[in-house]
């Protein structure tokens, strides 16, 4: 307390920051100033043929001319002022000169002068000085200002783009910086991540183990000669970690990290991406040993001379080629490791891949259940949860979910957990946060009518019942017909997380796609526009099982799938009109059989989706038990009913394992 009177007694001192806003208003009053300053005496410019009447009045005193400017400048006689003073509204100048003229370059100012004053009485002979204009300070200020101002105005105008393009006071800020590469360097106390922080990618760890062996112990490899990899590619979906692994690399080879994003490089200035590059390995050169990430290198990495004639983008290329000729560049052994991240390998230009570049691709998949589970473990260290919260069920309700997102469901939990005064977080919270994190927000305030809601459940029991009836459709999880984000209800599934689809997979799964719009059909007697996104899927991948995976009999066993993207311009097809036709029909054949099976099914089961539908209309939301209580058992594959069968007659009592729960 007495601290603060103490503080409140002080006088203040007030700064008031000026800031150079006040040098540029300084410098624009100071031209307006000198140009309406004087206004009504300066002198005025005049005519030849107005000087010569002046003379012959003789009321001109003297003329001071200046050859080289051909510019003459009169003084008028004190007591002939009068007479001009209209000209100066007015007020009789004080101060001569009082008027100047410009003459021709043919002027000849002896001759003229001469003759007039010839003309002139005596005593009203005018007074000449003639002059060259050899001022050097002027003429230094003519040529010197001009310019100056002009690179001043350059300077300024890129020191604000160059902070907008995200440099900066003390950093990247100001024009001279422009090529300097704009990469962040962490020093090695700085990366604090090591590979207790990155869970699962157990494939993928290994391999970068590797590299920081090389950083720790570079002698054990160069020793018998073997040469040190230049660089790794990091190759997987988005948010699967592969920052965060490269960081890892950093953290536990204990060096410092560089890291940039390909973006960063390309510039709309021409060179200044390839001068950042050469810069970006000469800071790690001095920093060695060190790695360097770059972060998306599809921005510049992308194969050459493919969009020609589109959108060539010469810059980018230069870039390429520079990053190329510096990895060749360095010497092996220089404690240089490049680490660079993509989630398309597949466009990058082959020279990057090749040895002595990116030698090596690692590959950093979507996490599988295992590594989901270990995933969650790191990020519900910091969190207050249940006692009974149980990671495996979670690990289990996210397929396809990659690292940054369980990341996200995690927080997200926090969150709900939070907004409804919890004082631990259960698993509904992370159910609740998965469910926003798929569909996006619950649209509680949209208005949807009677006879909507009833066509959405109808849709929504047609997926469902469609999906439970067919082997290899995915397994229901939940129903609901509560909207959220673009839809109106959803059902939910656990796919199973399959690295290969076989014919009659995929035909299962577009019977439950259609499902929906086939139970419209059935109870309105016409479709609505609710099932195009099903639509929108069903004929990918009616169209994917044609033309890329041979599943047509009548195209054959052909695809023409373009894993290189080098087609991604081209206007013309790979095969003939007929093939076209052939296609289309095929995909018509294919989507028409399917609707004819679905619509099969629901008719065979009218009793039991309408079941479900009118359940669904009162609960809003059911569950794979609601399901099983109107349609029995889910049906299963084949090899599954073996395998089930098998396991039932060697141990009679336990129930089958690994079963997902359907828990609410
Ligand atoms: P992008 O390709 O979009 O740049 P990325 O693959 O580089 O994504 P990261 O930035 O490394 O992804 O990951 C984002 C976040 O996801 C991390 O900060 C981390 O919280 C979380 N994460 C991802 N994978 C893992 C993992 N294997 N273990 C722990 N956390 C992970």
């Amino acid at each position: 307390m007495a601290n603060k009177n103490k503080n409140e007694n002080k006088p203040k001192i007030v700064t008031v920051n000026l800031g150079i806003s006040w040098l540029y208003l300084l410098i624009i009053a100071g031209i307006v100033w000198l140009l309406f300053s004087n206004s009504g005496t300066k002198p005025q410019k005049v005519e030849w043929a107005e000087v010569e009447t002046m003379i012959r009045a003789g009321d001109v005193k003297d003329i001071v001319f200046v050859r080289n400017d051909f510019k003459g400048e009169i003084s008028i006689r004190p007591d002939r002022l009068e007479k001009y003073a209209e000209r100066f509204n007015g007020k009789v100048p004080n101060s001569s000169p009082h008027f100047w003229f410009y003459v021709s370059s043919k002027f000849d100012p002896e001759n003229e002068f001469g003759r007039l004053n010839a003309e002139l009485p005596e005593g009203s002979h005018f007074k000449v000085i003639l002059e060259n204009n050899d001022n050097m300070w002027g003429q230094i200020l003519n040529w010197f200002l001009f310019p100056v101002l002009l690179i001043l105005m350059w300077v300024f105008m890129f020191r604000g783009f160059n902070r907008n393009m995200g440099g900066g006071p003390g950093g990247q800020g100001g024009i001279f910086n422009v090529g300097k590469s704009t990469g962040k360097l962490a020093d090695k106390n700085m990366v604090n991540v090591t590979f207790k922080d990155v869970a699962g990618l157990y494939g993928a760890k290994e391999e970068v183990m590797e590299i920081v062996d090389f950083l720790k112990n570079p002698k054990k490899y160069t020793s018998l000669g073997g040469k040190i990899p230049k660089g790794a590619l990091l190759v997987g979906p988005p948010g699967t970690g592969k920052t965060l692994l490269a960081k890892a690399v950093a953290g536990e080879a204990n060096v410092p990290f560089f890291s940039i994003s390909g973006s960063d490089f390309v510039e709309m200035f021409v060179g200044v991406g390839a001068s950042r590059v050469r810069d970006l390995f000469r800071q790690a050169k001095e920093k060695a040993p060190c790695i360097v990430f770059i972060d998306e290198i599809d921005a510049v990495g992308r194969a050459r001379g493919k969009n020609v004639g589109f959108s060539s983008n010469d810059e980018r290329e230069n870039t390429l080629n520079q990053l190329l000729t510096e990895m060749d560049g360095f010497d092996t052994n220089s404690g240089v490791i490049i680490l660079a991240a993509t989630n398309r390998a597949d466009i990058l230009d082959k020279a990057l891949l090749r040895a002595g570049r990116f030698d090596r691709q690692i590959h950093v998949d979507l996490p599988e259940l295992k590594e989901r589970c270990e995933i969650f473990k790191v990020h519900i260290k910091g969190l207050k949860l249940e006692p009974d919260f149980d990671v495996d069920f979670m690990a289990k309700h996210t397929p396809g979910f990659s690292g940054a997102d369980i990341a996200n469901v995690c927080n997200e939990a926090a969150l709900t957990a939070a907004r409804k005064n919890k004082t631990a977080i259960d698993r509904q919270d992370f159910l609740d946060a998965v469910d926003r994190i798929i569909g996006g927000l619950e649209r509680k305030a949209s208005i949807i009518t009677p006879a909507e809601k009833r066509s959405i459940a109808h849709h929504e029991a047609g997926h469902a019942t469609v999906s439970w009836l067919l082997p290899y459709a995915n397994p229901l999880f939940k129903v609901t017909l509560i909207p959220r984000g673009q839809a109106l209800g959803a059902a939910w599934y656990l796919p199973e997380e399959r690295k290969l689809w076989t014919k009659a997979q995929m035909i299962d799964e577009m019977c439950s796609l259609i499902g929906g719009r086939v139970a419209e059909e059935i109870v309105n007697g016409e479709p609505s526009t609710g099932a195009q996104n099903d639509l929108e899927r069903l004929t990918q991948m009616a169209y994917g099982m044609v033309k890329y995976y041979g599943m047509s009999e009548k195209v054959g066993t052909l695809s023409f799938y373009d894993s290189t993207g080098a087609r991604g311009y081209d206007l013309t097809k790979p095969y003939s009109e007929k093939t076209s036709e052939i296609i289309d029909e095929e995909v018509k054949e294919i989507v028409k059989n399917i609707h004819d099976r679905t619509r099969a099914i629901l008719e065979d089961h009218k009793e039991g989706f309408l079941k479900m539908a009118a359940l669904l209309l009162e609960k809003e939301v059911i569950f794979a038990e609601d399901v099983e209580a109107i349609l029995g058992p889910k049906v299963k594959p084949e090899e599954e009913r073996d395998e089930v069968l098998d396991k039932q007659e060697s141990e009679p009592e336990t129930p089958a394992d690994g079963a997902i729960p359907s828990e609410k």
